[in-house]
């Protein structure tokens, strides 16, 4: 039977919060069918008058459709929401933020109750659903099969990413690049708190991090890759890691003077010391990175 391509994919969307009611917007507006189910269900109304299908139960909306999308607060509530449902031959799509770990006991739940799996992880916040050009998009990780399958549907929202066959890697891409985020906020942060009691305008202070930072980032995000994958961390390097951290006592002074607590940075700095001792001052600061991974 050749399927018919005006028919759009029906959906089931478990959760409307802010990102679920976000990504049942989008799916309404492209024509797809779509059942929804919220805990509260007051909060379906609003998707009910845009032409949603409202289900009793999380049961009842699982049944709805083939394509079941779970978009809620955590690991916990995705077990709670479908312990009733009855997942034999449906497509699980997962879209609440987990662990890897969680993400890949999950897929495995799903398999023992007759359903195919994937993980995704929403690089976006609400607003940038639907809004191609915002740049948002979702990794997906598990069957590959069921990613090809369900790709044009799952692009309705955002782009897609797929990052392979392991359940776990969704969340973990995802987590990888929200950490380094929280990390690149913290040197910013200080680097605010440096300048916070001097005659300095942070508005005008702003582009000039906007621009440092943007120009570090590329390269040096893309050596780090490229030396990890190679195993040799002292070629191609700029600025060796014996005059970084001679540099050290600078940044400690200037943060003492400035009466700013050096806990955000010194810790990365205690790392490149402890890279140093092991005479990897030709290094550049790559070597950081095995000394965080704990042994076996
Ligand atoms: P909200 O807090 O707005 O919504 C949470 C949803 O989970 C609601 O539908 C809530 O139902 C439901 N819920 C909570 N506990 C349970 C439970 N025990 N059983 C059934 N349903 C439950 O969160 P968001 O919509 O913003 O986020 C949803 C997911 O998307 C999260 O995993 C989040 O990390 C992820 N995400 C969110 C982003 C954002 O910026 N908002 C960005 C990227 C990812 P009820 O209405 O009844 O409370």
């Amino acid at each position: 039977m050749t399927a018919n391509p005006i028919e759009k994919t029906p959906v089931t969307l478990l959760g409307l919060g802010a990102m679920g009611t976000a990504l049942a917007r989008t799916w309404l507006a492209a024509g797809h069918p779509l059942t929804v189910w919220n805990r509260t269900p007051a909060r379906a109304s609003g998707l009910v008058g845009e032409g949603a299908k409202p289900a009793g139960s999380a049961a009842e909306a699982v049944a709805a459709s083939t394509l079941v999308v779970v978009c809620l607060l955590d690991d916990t509530s995705v077990g709670e929401a479908l312990a009733d449902a009855d997942l034999t031959g449906k497509d699980l799509v997962n879209l609440t933020t987990t662990t890897p770990a969680q993400a890949r006991a999950r897929a495995e739940w799903a398999r023992e109750r007759g359903a195919r799996y994937l993980d995704g992880g929403i690089m976006a916040v609400p607003p940038m659903i639907g809004v191609p050009e915002a740049g948002g998009y979702v990794f997906y990780s598990g069957a590959s099969e069921l990613f090809a399958q369900h790709r044009e549907t799952l692009a309705v929202p955002a782009g897609t990413t797929y990052v392979g066959e392991d359940a776990g890697h969704a969340a973990l891409h995802d987590v990888a690049l929200l950490s380094a985020m929280y990390g690149m906020f913290a040197g910013v942060h200080h680097a605010f708190a440096l300048i916070r009691k001097e005659d300095i305008d942070p508005v005008a202070f702003a582009p000039l991090l906007v621009d440092w930072i943007t120009a570090m980032a590329g390269p040096s995000i893309t050596q780090t890759g490229r030396q990890l994958a190679s195993g040799t961390l002292a070629e191609d390097v700029v600025s060796n890691l014996a005059m970084q951290v001679a540099g050290v006592p600078t940044f400690l002074a200037t943060a003492d003077e400035q009466g700013v607590s050096p806990e955000l940075i010194s810790p990365y700095f205690e790392l490149m010391r402890r890279r140093l001792a092991l005479g990897s001052g030709e290094e550049g600061l790559t070597g950081v990175v095995d000394l965080l991974v704990r042994g076996e």
